[in-house]
């Protein structure tokens, strides 16, 4: 039986009791109904890559690989472009780079499924997947109908939305997205962007090449899913950026990355926190489970970790931070049958 280890990319959890894979919108309402309709607790999987799955995991899962990418010509603003929820989130990136659709490009290397790019409103390199999501067709399970979500209804936040908040009442079956036509980049938003291309804050490139950029920066930081290297074997970012009041921020020392929220508070660099408590790029309570060696934001699997050694590494650091600066780290990634 193929368990959760062999299909996430932290690759750790136990056995499912039952694996359906779903190929069609049909297959995917037909197997979460059925398990809905048994009142049995389901684990919707994508790509597998945002899930820390317990080692003694017994429940279902329905996996969603449904395929396909389509683009209404008649829409005269830009694409319009429908993509299925199981349909690898970096192969519609690639698409969307070669044919001349905007606004994704910095989203370039991101593993998992495109309909699971809702669910924490993916972000990276100043670009988040709410800017261009026009609509997010879903199976809501409460009752049992299909619904056309807009934008402006998914409440999307900073690794959040309507999906996040209520995990068990939709099944995202596809994702639509109106994206400018053109060749340049969207204006580059990210430091880290602008030295690698010499160029200023707001200034482009082209997509093309924002693609490649952003793809080389991630490989640097074991941030691209690879079989070779243990830094990526994670799930990215294990904790989100906190926001914090103004004076919290006030009492880290000056050189502490904070960025200002529309709230009034403050977004704090989670990785900041994390070497500042004391963790180095490496650090691990065990060989099997560490920090990566490129990234302290990543928690990584070094070949033969469980989901135990995961977690108690991340309470460790969780509590470390929380000494040493009285904020709280929150997971971003979905913890199934766990927790800190
Ligand atoms: C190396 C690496 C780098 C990463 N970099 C980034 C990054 O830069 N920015 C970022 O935001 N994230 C990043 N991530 C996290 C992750 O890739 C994204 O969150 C991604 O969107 C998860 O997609 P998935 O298909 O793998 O989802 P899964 O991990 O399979 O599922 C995640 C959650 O979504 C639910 N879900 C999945 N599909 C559906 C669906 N169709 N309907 C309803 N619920 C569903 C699952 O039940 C689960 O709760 C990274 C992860 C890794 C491993």
């Amino acid at each position: 039986m193929t368990s959760l280890a062999q299909l996430t990319t932290m690759r750790v959890g136990g056995t499912p009791s039952l694996l359906t894979i779903a190929a069609t919108e049909a297959e995917i309402i037909e197997a979460v109904s059925a398990a809905d309709d048994a009142g049995q607790e389901v684990l919707i999987l994508g790509g597998g890559s945002n899930l820390v799955v317990a080692d003694d995991f017994k429940g279902r899962v329905v996996k969603i690989a449904s395929t396909g990418i389509e683009n209404d010509s008649t829409v005269c603003a830009g694409a319009w472009v429908t993509v299925q929820a199981g349909h690898s989130w970096d192969d519609f990136v690639l698409t969307a780079v070669k044919s001349g659709w905007l606004g994704i490009e910095a989203l370039s290397g991101i593993p998992g499924t495109v309909g699971a790019t809702p669910i924490q409103n993916v972000g990276a390199y100043g670009q988040q997947v709410s800017e261009t999501i026009a609509q997010v067709r879903a199976w809501n399970r409460e009752t049992k109908k299909i619904e056309v979500i807009f934008s402006a209804n998914c409440d999307f936040g900073y690794r959040n939305s309507i999906f996040k908040q209520f995990p068990n009442r939709w099944v995202i079956l596809s994702v639509t997205f109106q994206l400018p036509l053109g060749e340049m980049s969207s204006p580059i938003k990210y430091n880290e962007l602008a030295v690698y291309f010499d160029r200023e804050i707001g200034e482009r490139t082209t997509a093309q090449e924002m693609r490649n950029g952003v793809l080389e920066l991630r490989a640097g930081k074991g941030m691209l899913v690879s079989e070779d290297d243990h830094d990526s074997w994670s799930v990215g970012s294990f904790f989100m950026n906190p926001r914090v009041e103004s004076s919290i921020v006030e009492s880290l020392p000056s050189d502490a990355p904070a960025w200002p929220e529309p709230d009034g508070r403050y977004k704090v660099s989670a990785a900041w926190l994390i070497e500042q408590a004391g963790f180095a790029k490496g650090f691990g309570l065990t060989e099997r489970a560490t920090l990566s060696t490129k990234h302290t934001l990543a928690l990584t699997n070094r070949g033969s970790a469980t989901s135990n050694d995961i977690i108690e590494l991340a309470r460790h650091i969780k509590a470390g931070v929380q000494t040493k600066f009285g904020i709280e780290l929150k997971p971003e990634a979905r913890l199934v049958g766990c927790g800190l």
